[in-house]
């Protein structure tokens, strides 16, 4: 069994795949061309906002939106402590601080009475100047955004949407990449979208910043690429991603998401009465992209035993994320004690993933929950 399966992805798509591929190489436009601004139409239509600019990668399209935003010395960006690295690294890498803000214990995402507090607190010290918020969109499922805009409005922030991991996730008929001022997303290969290496795209309705960030992804150019004016980075997406992309976007709209939401629906009825599990919850009007399928157990042990015998049975499973951001040694400078971040840490000792894609079939569902059945009433 695979924790997520490329390969049988790959056996249903495969024609559709190597004819759009052997196109591109046909046609030898290979960084950004046809494939790229046809990819980025479709792309902005579904997300339902008016300019997609595709880049190299999720952390790049991070790093353009905080560099389109203008974020640079003694801003503060709140960030999640419970995410991938890059939710914050890209803060950095601009300049900015990073300020990191406990998740809700049941949605993973940040929580929006823990981000007011930090902001208050920020404010109250008087060093520093609040200037914006990253939400991420964990898991597939989007941050509780009317909630986080409210505080974003009160104190003046940015809203970035990191939807790494949210693509095709929804709240009402909102898709994820919608929510911010300006959304992200990754299509690296294990995301809700991925493509076959790496890629990225940022989403927004302004159109100076969509100029900006087209300006941005090739060395800042104005007029031509030999132009430059501004500093930017060279991170575009290929023709040939663009291609398998297209290919694979049919399939998400189709059928992919759907199922991805039928295997959760499967675990959540298998699982449901095993004492000492917490299974993922959707909020009422949410609608998730199932980037992974988490729960929770009582501690540590538990945990680590339970994905023991998983190993044991050649179940596949993943601790996402095992480290708080605020204890990365990368961000040991930036160490502001603004809040307690007892959540995140709770979490990080007792999540367990548990295989998640659109191909996982009935029986590999039912075999994992009979082997976390077995461990859990075991003991
Ligand atoms: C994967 C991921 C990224 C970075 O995407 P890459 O394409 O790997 O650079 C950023 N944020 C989150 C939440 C992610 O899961």
């Amino acid at each position: 069994m695979k924790f997520r399966d490329l390969q049988a992805q790959y056996q249903h798509l495969k024609q559709q795949i190597d004819d759009a591929v052997t196109n591109v190489m046909t046609s030898g436009g290979f960084i950004l061309g046809k494939e790229v601004l046809e990819l980025e139409k479709r792309l902005a239509e579904y997300v339902g906002v008016k300019h997609c600019v595709t880049c190299a990668n999720g952390t790049d399209a991070l790093q353009l939106a905080a560099m389109t935003l203008n974020l640079g010395k003694d801003d503060i960006v709140f960030v999640p402590d419970f995410t991938f690295f890059s939710s914050g690294e890209i803060v950095s890498l601009v300049g900015a601080i990073p300020v990191f803000v406990d998740v809700d214990r049941r949605s993973f995402n940040i929580s929006p009475e823990a981000l007011e507090k930090a902001v208050e607190a920020i404010a109250i010290e008087g060093k520093y100047k609040p200037k914006a918020v990253v939400a991420v969109d964990l898991f597939g499922l989007p941050a509780p955004y009317p909630e986080l805009r409210k505080v974003c409005n009160k104190y003046d922030l940015a809203l970035i949407e990191d939807s790494a991991q949210g693509f095709g996730g929804r709240i009402g008929n909102k898709v994820a990449g919608s929510f911010g001022d300006i959304a992200t997303t990754s299509f690296f290969p294990a995301k809700p979208l991925g493509c076959y290496g790496d890629g990225g795209a940022v989403f927004t309705d302004n159109d100076k910043w969509a100029d900006i960030l087209r300006s941005l992804r090739v060395h800042g150019k104005g007029d031509n690429k030999y132009d430059n004016v501004r500093i930017g980075m060279n991170s575009r997406l290929d023709a040939i991603q663009a291609a398998i992309l297209s290919v694979k976007l049919n399939a998400f709209e189709d059928y992919e998401l759907d199922a991805v939401n039928q295997v959760a629906k499967r675990y959540n009825e298998m699982l449901a009465d095993i004492e000492g599990l917490i299974l993922p919850e959707i909020p009422e009007g949410y609608y998730s992209s199932y980037a992974q399928y988490t729960i929770v157990l009582n501690n540590q042990s538990k945990r680590d035993g339970l994905q023991e015998h998983l190993k044991s049975k050649n179940i596949p499973s993943m601790v996402y994320y095992p480290k708080p951001m605020h204890s990365q040694q990368a961000f040991a400078p930036y160490n502001f004690d603004t809040e307690c971040l007892d959540v995140t840490k709770k979490l990080s000792e007792t999540v367990l993933s548990l295989p998640m894609h659109p191909y996982l079939k009935d029986e590999q569902v039912a075999e994992v929950c009979e082997a976390v059945r077995y461990y859990m009433t075991a003991q």
